[in-house]
């Protein structure tokens, strides 16, 4: 195993340990490893200079057993058509395990969008909607935010599928602003999922969370609300990062106070008064209860996960850790919270939200995070349960619910013809 194993390389792996645990045959097994469509487009952008520059987007969709595909859109340089497969799959894994009637999907678009301008931004994503247009829907195939992407590109998708269908469908996307048909509570929903699923974890080893010592990976929509919902319960950020480099400080970090920073125009939290400088990399391996990875994924591999040292890892992100990461943990007694669990909260709000653009009748935000908090710690019970009896990791029990769920489902469904 190489020491950077590709995203879609430990998606296949985690799927054939689920596999093996749950004793499915091989014909099964080349129906979950398989994704379900893989869509390739050329999206032509006009540059505001006037040059033309063709990108390359990307749409799977891994698996429909149990409902419409779904999953977020990423606009990322690195992004490839396997990034999104594995990405894809792990929605698949994600939705059955929180019990939500969807199967996975995942897109994406390789470029930076910090190199682009507004207005580029906006053609790009208006290209791109219109190019998937043919396999995206309310009861297809429901795009999202993801790394790169927000509730405002999502206003634009819904947009462009609109005008194109001649009427007004706003249950085409997830993530959208509230004012036209966005859910209240989505915006902070991952993190505030992530802060749930870190508080079950620590409940369930008898640790208080209020004090307790908090390193985020990445500062964006997930990190960044999740530093900032984990310090308002009484933990302590001592540390947070994004793509330039961390902020340390022993006696905790105000993530308030480092939104302020960036809002008023500073393009990294490197550099905030009364705070000293680490590198990412020094981030992952400090001496903290929580680490929440909130990033990219195989930030955690097998060349440093011997210098993990927090008690928590709660992955924010998707696929933060490897597998062969996953046994150094897990040998270090170190709990993994996964990603399917950990950060499910962003699309259990989507969920909330698509029910509620199809019914039209909508709800408060106390509502919506009343509901994702029982989800979210059912799910948590349900995968600590498992893992209990199986003697398995969080990871692989969280697997063995979702991959064995969407199993179930084919079987039940049977094979056309
Ligand atoms: N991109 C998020 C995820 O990875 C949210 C997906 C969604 O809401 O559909 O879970």
């Amino acid at each position: 195993m190489t020491a950077r194993m590709s995203a879609l390389d430990s998606a296949q792996h985690q799927l054939a340990e689920a596999v093996k645990q749950l004793g499915l045959d091989d014909g099964m097994h080349q129906m979950l490893a398989t994704p379900r469509r893989s869509l390739e487009v050329a999206v032509p952008l006009r540059r505001d200079d006037g040059t033309m520059q063709v990108l390359h987007g990307y749409r799977v969709q891994h698996n429909l057993s149990r409902g419409p595909a779904k999953g977020g859109i990423r606009f990322h340089p690195s992004t490839d058509l396997d990034e999104v497969r594995a990405l894809a799959m792990w929605m698949t894994w994600k939705c059955a395990l929180i019990g939500i009637p969807y199967g996975g999907a995942k897109g994406g678009v390789a470029v930076d969008p910090r190199l682009l301008s507004r207005n580029e931004l906006e053609r790009v994503t208006r290209r791109y909607a219109s190019e998937i247009m043919p396999i995206i829907g309310p009861e297809k195939d429901i795009p999202a935010p993801d790394v790169g992407t927000d509730a405002q590109t999502m206003a634009w998708m819904m947009d462009t599928y609109s005008v194109n269908s001649g009427y007004t469908v706003t249950g085409v996307v997830t993530g959208k602003p509230v004012s036209i048909g966005g859910s209240e509570g989505r915006g902070g929903a991952t993190s505030r999922g992530v802060m749930y699923a870190a508080f079950s974890a620590l409940r369930e080893a008898g640790v208080d969370h209020r004090g307790a010592t908090v390193a985020v990976q990445g500062f964006g929509k997930v990190g960044g609300l999740a530093a900032q919902f984990l310090h308002d319960a009484g933990c302590l950020v001592v540390a947070v990062s994004d793509w330039k480099g961390g902020v340390y400080s022993s006696t905790g970090l105000n993530p308030a106070a480092l939104r302020r920073h960036l809002d008023d125009g500073a393009d990294t939290v490197v550099g905030f008064p009364g705070t000293d400088t680490i590198t990412n990399a020094e981030l992952l391996e400090l001496d903290v209860d929580v680490l929440v990875p909130a990033a990219l994924e195989g930030v955690i591999h097998e060349g440093n996960a011997d210098r993990v040292r927090a008690f928590f890892v709660v992955e924010g992100a998707n696929g933060p850790t490897t597998p062969d990461a996953d046994a150094i943990l897990e040998a270090n007694n170190v709990l993994v919270v996964p990603d399917v669990l950990a950060n499910a909260g962003g699309v259990a709000v989507s969920y909330f939200e698509w029910v509620q653009d199809l019914q039209a009748y909508f709800w408060t935000e106390d509502e919506v995070n009343a509901k994702l908090k029982l989800l979210m710690e059912s799910a948590y019970d349900q995968v600590s349960v498992l893992a209990h009896e199986r003697s398995v990791s969080l990871r692989t029990a969280a697997q063995m619910i979702g991959v064995g769920r969407v199993a179930e489902a084919h079987r039940t469904r049977g094979l056309y013809p």
